[in-house]
């Protein structure tokens, strides 16, 4: 059974003040880990003071990306190693805005995913479309070659515990939700692509999450499909009243 996970993306957003208190003000408002997973993603300055405030130890902190080497000379990185003796379990690798904006290649995001299971963590890869290679077509080939190259020499047993996000551009921030069929299509194509390079039963034990302008009055569409087992919100997860709808969405 693949337990649903609602997770918050946060980006550059909040200061620590506003991110203590959005842990304090969601104790007691999530549903029981067993049966819905939440997490939110957040920067890495904020992260220790969220784990303090986080009591009630139901929802889970995540980093947002970090550096494919354990620790040395790189200026302004973030460790991996050291995400991991904070006590991070996840952290994002491959976000469509930090291919983007910050030139992470395949090869890098690749370096990152292994760099995150080499350190005892869980990456939530996140695989883009545009809106351009959806109406060209070209979107499968595009889906199933980056979650191969973010997977190239990861381990079957490491494999099984990837979370893969499912998350076209277009519908990033811009109130443009893919429909749920959609959605349902892009999950299925990466649940077949880890089928492909590992086997049915490891990939029908991972999660594969939908993100865009996902908010509460659109999830229960969403995570009515087969293949959609959770979803990763920006904008609607800043808020905590909506977070939490998010989390009850069943
Ligand atoms: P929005 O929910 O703001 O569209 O962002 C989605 C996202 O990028 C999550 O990683």
């Amino acid at each position: 059974m693949r337990i649903p996970l609602i997770a918050g993306n946060w980006k550059m957003n909040k200061t620590v003040q506003e991110a203590r208190q959005f842990i304090e003000d969601i104790q007691g408002q999530l549903p029981a880990a067993d049966q819905v997973e939440t997490a939110i993603a957040a920067p890495a300055l904020f992260l220790q003071t969220m784990l303090d405030a986080n009591h009630d130890d139901v929802l889970k902190i995540g980093a947002e990306t970090c550096y494919y080497e354990d620790e040395g000379a790189f200026t302004g990185e973030t460790s991996p190693r050291a995400l991991h003796q904070m006590g991070i379990p996840y952290t994002i690798v491959g976000h469509s805005e930090r291919r983007r904006y910050f030139n992470e290649t395949d090869d890098v995001i690749n370096r990152k995913v292994q760099a995150v299971f080499r350190n005892g963590m869980t990456p939530i890869v996140c695989c883009d479309e545009t809106m351009g290679r959806r109406e060209s077509g070209e979107k499968i080939h595009w889906v199933v070659n980056q979650v191969s190259a973010a997977l190239k020499g990861v381990s079957a047993e490491d494999a099984a515990k990837i979370v893969v996000a499912y998350e076209p551009s277009w519908a990033i921030g811009s109130g443009t939700t893919a429909s749920s069929d959609q959605a349902e299509e892009g999950c299925y194509l990466i649940r077949q692509t880890l089928a492909d390079i590992y086997s049915d039963d490891l990939a029908n034990g991972v999660r594969v999450l939908y993100g865009g302008s996902v908010k509460p009055d659109n999830i229960a569409g969403l995570m009515k499909n087969d293949n959609v087992d959770g979803v990763l919100a920006g904008g609607s997860s800043l808020d905590e009243k909506s977070f939490v709808q998010l989390a009850h969405y069943q």
